[in-house]
């Protein structure tokens, strides 16, 4: 991409030929771009498929009601090198009238890493008109009422779909948002594209889309505790906590009725399944992968054809690391995350990123 950098590779531990990687996206069903089981029983199932077959038992019962066969997030890491565009998502209305039987999208990012003097623009600090929009792209100057954010690891920033914003040089962010690659690019600095031309600007869609108010919290102002589960976003598309572990952690998953994504953004451990719970778990990494995680086999009659039914992996756990996500299913009733570096010792915390449907 005209704006990725080199950092995505190494923090995932990956090789790769490719440079300037821009996302990568790690847990996907858009159309065409699905995560593929890479091992395990389920290996070469892509993630759509298992949400066809499993239903409820794999995205949440309610999430199922309402979405579908459709897996609802799609889960990217962002390194941006040099400016994105500036640009607006629509809202489900909008996307249905204009892209029928696609979805609008609301987004949220945590800042992973910043370069010194990294920033981001989010909303509007001065609210104005549809026509003053309009002159500001004309003559170069949207940038001046947009609201402009230094930024640091750990800082969240939540979206809703219409709020103008950019993801500036310097930012490496993980985002969730709804599954929808629709983005109506508003403003590119007068930059050219990789084919020599300037890119296509979407001004009038994004004309409509654009909400004009202002907001006081574009920022999400939070505490960030250790060993405590600390809920950053909730809104209808998903509810995102952040943990900071150096010691194991338990979240009882029994009354969630959703799938839980969980994102590793430094540091290492292991992610396990309470005994009790007879269910798929997939270990996301670009490529899906589905280890058997029941020790004594599915017996749910909910659940026919459970992957969990003819696992012969005793290890009901996977490790995870830095730059990994992993897909624990609605059925699941407990999870413990144990960092690999406990108190005491010297290394990085293990921090995670959970996202679910509330
Ligand atoms: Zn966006």
């Amino acid at each position: 991409m005209v704006w990725g950098g080199e950092k995505i590779a190494p923090f995932k531990g990956v090789e790769t030929t490719q440079d300037h990687i821009g996302e990568s996206w790690e847990l996907s069903a858009y159309p065409t771009k699905e995560s593929v089981v890479a091992n395990g029983p389920l290996a070469g199932r892509n993630i759509a498929d298992l949400v066809r077959e499993y239903k409820g038992a794999l995205i949440g019962e309610k999430v199922y009601a309402n979405t579908g066969d459709e897996f609802p997030l799609l889960i990217k890491f962002i390194d941006a090198k040099s400016d994105l565009s500036i640009q607006v998502h629509p809202d489900d209305a909008m996307a249905e009238k204009h892209h029928p039987g696609q979805k609008g999208k609301t987004e949220m990012w945590y800042v992973v890493d910043a370069d010194p003097g990294a920033h981001l623009y989010s909303g509007l600090k001065e609210s104005i008109t549809p026509e003053e929009y309009e002159a500001r792209i004309a003559n170069d100057t949207i940038t001046e009422v947009l609201a402009d954010f230094q930024v640091k690891p750990g800082d969240v920033f939540f979206l809703p779909a219409g709020r103008i914003h950019a993801i500036c040089g310097g930012c490496f962010i993980a985002e969730i948002q709804q599954t929808s690659d629709l983005t109506y690019r508003i403003y590119d600095y007068g930059r050219l594209g990789l084919d020599g031309k300037p890119r296509q600007l979407h001004t009038e869609l994004a004309k409509e889309a654009i909400d004009y108010k202002v907001y006081p919290d574009y920022k999400t102002v939070y505490e960030p505790r250790k060993d405590e589960e600390v809920e950053v976003v909730s809104c209808q598309y998903f509810t995102t906590s952040v943990l900071n572990l150096d010691k194991p952690f338990t979240k009882d998953l029994s009354g969630l009725d959703s799938f839980l994504v969980v994102m590793c953004t430094s540091g290492s451990g292991t992610v396990s399944l309470a005994s009790e719970a007879p269910t798929p778990e997939g270990k996301v990494s670009g490529k899906l992968t589905l280890p058997g995680t029941s020790p004594s086999g599915c017996t749910d009659p909910a659940h026919p054809g459970c992957p969990g039914s003819d696992s012969t992996d005793p290890a009901h756990a996977v490790p995870i690391r830095q730059g990994e996500t992993v897909l624990i299913p609605a059925c699941a009733t407990a999870v413990t995350f144990t960092p690999d570096v406990m108190p005491g010792k010297t290394g990085h915390p293990l921090t995670l990123v959970t996202s679910c449907i509330k």
